[in-house]
C-alpha cells in the first residue's frame, strides 16, 4: 500500500516537471548563441557586446550539464594601451572569456577613454603603465616611478571610479627597478607585476604569436608554475591573438591579478610561482535582478546577489529567505537547515551598506559547514556547491533548489532581467 502511495506521488512529481519544463522551453526559446558556438568576426559586434558577462538564460535554471572544470590558473596581461585595436581585442576576450589585465598608459587612456569602462564593465582588470614610456624620465628617481603611476591612477579612479592599484613599469622592474625604488611603490599602494612569457609579439606578428607562446607555457605547466603572460595592446597582435586565447580557454580558467597576495617580480624569491589562494571567483551580475519585483540593489547590498560558472546564487540572509518563503535555522550540532515555508514577507529589506562594481570578480569560499535542506543533506561535491562570502552562506539558484526543493518562480527577460518569486 504504502509503494503504490510513493509511486504516485513521484508520478505526479514528473508531470509536475515535465509541465514545468514545457513551460520554460517556451519562455525561454528566444535565439542566442550558444556557449561555445564561435561568433564570426563579421558578426555584429552589438551582439557580442551585449553578451558579455551575462550568463546564457537557461543555465541560470537549468540542471548544470558542464562537469566541474578542475582547470589551471593562468593569467594574460596587457600592456602599452588602449589603443584603436583595443574594442577589438575586447571583442576577443569576450568571445572566449577570457578576463585579463590591462596595464595603462595615461596619454593613451585620454586617447580612448571609451574603452575603459567596457573594460570594467566586462571584468577586466585595470592596471597603470605609466605615462611616459621614456627609460630615462620613468627611472629617473622613486618619486618619478611614483608620480607616473599616480597620475595613471587618478585617471582610471576619474572615467570608471574603480581604485586601481596593479602596476607593471616600462620594459619590466628589471634593473632599473632599484629596491628603494620598489619599497616606494609598495608604500604609495601598488602592486607591481612582472611576467613569465613573453609572447615577443612586436617580433612574431603571424602565427608564431601563439606558438611559440603556447611552448613557454607548456614548459611553465611541467614545473607546475602559473603562466602570467605578456602581449601588447596592438593591431598585428590582436590580428594573430585567436588561436593563442583558443588554447587559453580549453586549458586554463584565465584570471585577472586582482586580490593576488604575492606578485610575480622578476628576480624575487616568488618570481617563478605567484601564490594564488583567493578562493573561488565570483562577479556581481550586470543585469538587473528583482525579487517579488521589488529591485535588489546589487552595487549598494551588503551581501549582493552573485554569479558563479553562469549560476546566481542567492545570499541566505534573513531579508532574502524572508522575502521568498525560506525558513532558515542553525545550530552547532546540524549545522544550516532550510525549509521552504507557504508564506513570504511582503517587503525585500536590504542593507545598502555595500559598495559593490557589477560585473567585477569578488572571492568567495567554499561553504564549509552541514547543510540540510527540507531535511535532506547537501552533498558538499555538487558542482554548484553552497559559498561563502562575507560570513553569508549562498545558495546556488539551480533547478533543483529553485523548483522542487523551494517552488520559486524564476523568469528572465531581456529588458527586466532575472525576477525571483514566491
Ligand atoms: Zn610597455
Amino acid at each position: 500500500m504504502k509503494k503504490r502511495t510513493d509511486k504516485n506521488i513521484k508520478n505526479i512529481k514528473i508531470v509536475n516537471l515535465l509541465v514545468m519544463l514545457i513551460a520554460i522551453t517556451i519562455i525561454f526559446s528566444f535565439p542566442k548563441p550558444s556557449e561555445g558556438e564561435v561568433v564570426s568576426a563579421a558578426e555584429n559586434t552589438n551582439t557580442q557586446v551585449k553578451n558579455v558577462g551575462q550568463p546564457s538564460v537557461p543555465k541560470n535554471i537549468k540542471e548544470p550539464v558542464k562537469k566541474a572544470s578542475g582547470k589551471k590558473i593562468a593569467y594574460l596581461t596587457i600592456d602599452d594601451g588602449p589603443s584603436y585595436a583595443t574594442n577589438e581585442l575586447l571583442n576577443l576576450l569576450a568571445e572566449y572569456d577570457v578576463k585579463a589585465t590591462f596595464f595603462m598608459l595615461e596619454p593613451r587612456m585620454k586617447q580612448h577613454s571609451d574603452t575603459l569602462n567596457r573594460m570594467v564593465k566586462e571584468g577586466h582588470a585595470l592596471g597603470m603603465h605609466g605615462v611616459t614610456h621614456d627609460k630615462n624620465k620613468f627611472y629617473k628617481s622613486k618619486y618619478t616611478v611614483v608620480q607616473e603611476m599616480t597620475q595613471g591612477k587618478e585617471y582610471i579612479k576619474k572615467v570608471t571610479g574603480t581604485d586601481a592599484y596593479l602596476i607593471r613599469v616600462p620594459y619590466g622592474s628589471h634593473p632599473h627597478m632599484k629596491p628603494s625604488y620598489i619599497q616606494a611603490v609598495k608604500e604609495a599602494g601598488f602592486q607591481m607585476w612582472d611576467w613569465n612569457v613573453d609572447t615577443r609579439d612586436w617580433a612574431y606578428k603571424d602565427k608564431r604569436l601563439a606558438t611559440k607562446a603556447i611552448e613557454q607555457i607548456k614548459n611553465l605547466q611541467h614545473r607546475n608554475i602559473e603562466p602570467v603572460i605578456l602581449i601588447h595592446d596592438m593591431p598585428t597582435t590582436v590580428k594573430n591573438l585567436r588561436p593563442l586565447l583558443e588554447y587559453l580557454a580549453n586549458n586554463f580558467e584565465m584570471r585577472t591579478l586582482e586580490n593576488i597576495k604575492e606578485p610575480l617580480i622578476f628576480g624575487s624569491t616568488t618570481a617563478s610561482k605567484p601564490k594564488v589562494d583567493n578562493g573561488i571567483r565570483v562577479t556581481v551580475p550586470t543585469f538587473p535582478v528583482t525579487i517579488n519585483d521589488m529591485i535588489v540593489d546589487n552595487t549598494k547590498n551588503k551581501f549582493p546577489i552573485l554569479i558563479y560558472k553562469d549560476i546566481t546564487y542567492l545570499p541566505l540572509t534573513w531579508d532574502y529567505c524572508g522575502a521568498l518563503g525560506i525558513n532558515i535555522t542553525w545550530d552547532n550540532t546540524n549545522g544550516l537547515g532550510l525549509s521552504k515555508k507557504e508564506t513570504a514577507s511582503d517587503i525585500l529589506n536590504q542593507d545598502l551598506s555595500g559598495n559593490n562594481t557589477l560585473g567585477k570578480a569578488y572571492y568567495a569560499q567554499l561553504a564549509n559547514l552541514q547543510i540540510k535542506i527540507n531535511e535532506n543533506n547537501i552533498n558538499k561535491d555538487e558542482e554548484y556547491p553552497f559559498l561563502n562570502y562575507k560570513d553569508i552562506t549562498y545558495m546556488p539558484l539551480t533547478w533543483k533548489y529553485v523548483t522542487e526543493e523551494f517552488g520559486l518562480q524564476i523568469n528572465w527577460n531581456e529588458e527586466k532581467g532575472l525576477s525571483i518569486k514566491k
